[in-house]
């Protein structure tokens, strides 16, 4: 309680996220996929909150959750999962930036001022950015691995700009065909959040009875890519954009990323109808 106090005073929106539990996940789903990474609030990053009142009343009702923090406004986060992705930014960079790194299960979180852009997976090999409507996992947060994030370096305040190379990868690229965008309207534009909600509102997978359900958010992603895969094939909407919104919502959801791109690309691929 007192770390995500200590987040919210410094104008960073906290929310309470589930908690590796002996191999497992606090959800009580018996197969989590992502577990003590998800949030235990309904709609995720979007209830994230700066108010020390709420954030009392969250960690009192679970003292043990993890701290998720909404980026793209205090900062946005480089998140490295690996040493192949810290060689990649090495031979963007040359020298990394000098600002605050978290150490997490396996990698690092590199922590900017906020570029203005969107999350964006893979922008280089084992390198995801966590921006706009995104979010991270802060200290002291507990690791499946049983190891905690902490801080290998903490710069009292002080964030670097993010740097241009790493600015000119986050810039949405034109569509990989130059489709003609015709103007969304509000009928993409309901498509979109339709679909957005779709995904939170599916059901967890959890245990009924001794009888594992495996819920229905793959199947709610799966249904939202083609749907808005026949609105981008028709010109309504931008694939890119698919993409970041699709992703951050499942994300909310609690799919991992592994699955997540899987079951974009194909339904995307099924809606385009290519
Ligand atoms: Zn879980």
């Amino acid at each position: 309680m007192d770390a995500a106090l200590g987040y919210a005073r410094r104008g960073i929106a906290v929310m309470p996220l589930h908690t590796p539990v002996n191999g497992g996940c606090s959800c009580s789903a018996e197969h989590c996929d992502n577990p003590g990474k998800h949030p235990r609030l309904r709609h995720g990053v979007h209830e994230a909150s700066r108010d020390p009142v709420q954030v009392r009343r969250w960690w009192k009702r679970w003292p043990q959750a993890n701290i998720g923090l909404r980026t793209g406004e205090v900062m946005d986060v480089c998140d490295v999962d690996g040493p192949l992705g810290l060689k990649a930014l090495r031979d963007l960079l040359g020298d990394l930036p000098t600002g605050p790194v978290v150490r997490t299960g396996a990698g690092w979180h590199l922590w900017f001022q906020p570029s203005g852009f969107g999350n964006r997976v893979g922008m280089l090999a084992q390198v995801d950015w966590r921006g706009a409507g995104g979010s991270i996992i802060a200290p002291p947060s507990l690791h499946p691995t049983g190891r905690r994030y902490h801080w290998a370096r903490y710069s009292r305040g002080y964030l670097p700009p993010c740097p241009a190379p790493l600015l000119e990868l986050l810039r949405p690229p034109p569509p990989r065909e130059p489709r003609e965008i015709i103007d969304p309207g509000p009928y993409a534009e309901r498509a979109v959040e339709r679909a957005v909600r779709s995904i939170l509102d599916a059901p967890v997978p959890k245990v009924v009875a001794g009888q594992y359900q495996p819920g229905g958010r793959n199947d709610a992603l799966n249904r939202a890519a083609y749907s808005l895969g026949k609105l981008a094939a028709q010109g309504y909407l931008d694939e890119r954009r698919i993409w970041t919104d699709l992703t951050t919502a499942a994300r909310q959801a609690g799919l991992s990323d592994t699955e997540i791109r899987r079951t974009i690309a194909s339904g995307l691929r099924a809606g385009l109808g290519v």
